[in-house]
């Protein structure tokens, strides 16, 4: 298999075949992220995907899901994307699921026809870096799209019936901004009800914007005890019918995967014993390692 620069993929792809059709981000401006930073958006050639697969289909030819690399795949044409399913199912015909990387920008540039037509071609599953429904903090990371916006485009995923993972990050307003950006996300998530909502906590990567204006001071961090009443009220504003909340990502303060609104109760319970636990260090700024993970000092 033909791979370029780092490969990402989320946590819940670990047994997914990852399949490289383009290289980088087509955004690449997100103020918190350094990932793709060198590397400029480009298409993988057709031969090299249709290599890749016969490859793919000679080592693993029951594969069920396949996971397309790297940034914003969805920011490729729906011709394009249907000329790689169709590649993908004479292949490997037992494929049932084509998820990847997806942005706001990538759905609005589709029809709803072709987004129909991508879902009966087995694309689902859509990893979206929402990460949050407050304006103010959106602008703050350079996500390149309103709430207003981000809300039009998720519905018009629901009403061509394709499923998405919305991934949102606590602490993301700053501290100035917790009660906002938690009432503004949960309200946001409430109004498209994903599927499964992916739960990190802000940390910059070292090179991006965002790292920088730490350094400086531009943008203030939030200490543990506001990002732990941020994610209080974030859960309790929450009211999904039938999510799946993740957030086991190594940057949150409180790691936890649960179901709502079944749970509810015990996510809430989680975070207040977490604040008793952190008690004597509430008003400190978490240290990072790789990854955002929070260092004990
Ligand atoms: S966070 Fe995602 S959309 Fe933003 S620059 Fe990084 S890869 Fe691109």
């Amino acid at each position: 298999m033909n791979y370029t620069g780092t490969v990402y993929r989320p946590p819940y792809e670990a047994n997914s075949l990852l399949l490289q059709v383009t290289t980088g981000c087509s955004h690449n401006k997100c103020t918190f992220c350094s990932m793709y930073a060198d590397m400029p958006f480009s298409v993988c050639p057709m031969e090299q995907i249709e290599a890749d697969l016969d490859e793919a289909a000679e080592r693993w030819p029951h594969t069920k899901r396949i996971f397309l690399e790297h940034g914003d795949p969805f920011a490729l044409s729906a011709e394009r994307l249907l000329a790689i399913t169709d590649a993908i199912h004479s292949r490997l015909p037992e494929v049932e699921t084509i998820a990847m990387y997806a942005s706001i920008p990538n759905i609005r540039g589709k029809s709803d026809a072709e987004l129909r037509l991508l879902r009966d071609a087995g694309i689902g599953d859509l990893d979206i870096g929402l990460e949050s429904g407050l304006d103010e903090a959106l602008a703050l990371m350079n996500k390149g799209y309103t709430s207003d916006e981000a809300l039009e485009q998720l519905l018009r995923l629901n009403a061509a019936g394709i499923t998405y993972i919305a991934n949102v990050i606590l602490g993301c307003g700053g501290p100035d901004l917790c009660r906002e950006n938690a009432e503004a996300t949960a309200r946001l998530l409430n109004a498209v009800q994903p599927n499964l909502l992916f739960v990190g906590t802000l940390h910059a990567e070292p090179g991006s914007r965002l790292y920088i204006g730490m350094q400086t001071g531009a943008f203030r961090e939030c200490t543990f005890r506001q990002l732990l009443d941020e994610q209080e009220h974030f859960i309790e504003c929450l009211e999904l019918e039938d999510t799946y909340y993740f957030g086991s990502h190594p940057s949150n303060i409180v790691p936890m995967q649960a179901v709502l609104p079944l749970h509810k109760e015990e996510m809430l319970e989680e975070v207040r014993k977490m604040r008793k636990h952190f008690a004597p260090r509430l008003d400190d700024y978490p240290v990072r390692g790789s990854e955002g993970s929070i260092r004990n000092r």
